[in-house]
């Protein structure tokens, strides 16, 4: 019994009240070395993360995801609501805001290198391809994203023979809802083509 009680405390980042947010918005207004020293600081980022990656989580401090009512108004074909559950209980006013408060907790340190995969996560500990690195940080942000959520929805399904999501519930909708997010509110057409790509691992 006592075993199921503690299966059943959802894992991940707990929140401490702590809005890294706020630190980080000072620090990373512009791209600069005093930014890069913060995220490399708050993140973990060791020497083997290339600039344009570092600019992939400086996006997370200064990109536009919308507010509250924003962010919940249904729109288009993506389910952001469990996404969005994720990150109630994170500090901050904006989705942007919470979003980067629920990162910072969850990843501790971030390094380059080859492996099975373009990118896993483990126990704080986000590995990305180089393969990753030559692409475009707007487009790499939601993958950071996706990395992240691994601490509160691990794993995947298989679905065909391929990896996927069976529901919005999981990395996938974390990476499609945060693509879907800022790519509705800056009308960026890169971003909507990677939500729709992300979207694509999802079954329902
Ligand atoms: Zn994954």
């Amino acid at each position: 019994m006592l075993f199921l009680l503690i299966a059943c405390v959802p894992s991940g980042p707990v929140p401490d009240g702590s809005d890294r947010w706020a630190l980080a918005h000072d620090a990373c207004a512009e791209a600069s070395a005093t930014c890069d020293a913060f995220l490399a600081d708050d993140f973990g980022l060791d020497d083997t993360v290339p600039p344009n990656t570092v600019e992939a989580f400086r996006t997370l401090v200064v990109w536009d995801l919308g507010d509250e009512s924003s962010g919940r108004d249904p729109r288009g074909d993506y389910d952001t609501e469990p996404f969005l559950d994720l990150l109630d209980e994170w500090s901050g006013d904006t989705t942007a805001a919470r979003l980067y408060n629920y990162m910072s907790a969850a990843v501790d340190h971030v390094y380059v290198a080859n492996g099975d995969s373009l990118a896993d996560y483990r126990d704080g500990e986000m590995r990305l391809s180089i393969l990753l690195s030559g692409g475009m940080w707007v487009t790499l942000t939601p993958v950071l994203v996706h990395e992240a959520t691994h601490a509160t929805w691990p794993g995947h399904d298989e679905c065909d023979g391929r990896m996927c999501d069976k529901t919005w519930s999981g990395a996938y909708g974390a990476q499609a809802s945060t693509a879907w997010l800022g790519g509705t509110v800056m009308h960026d057409a890169w971003l909507l083509e990677a939500a729709a790509d992300a979207a694509r691992h999802i079954e329902d």
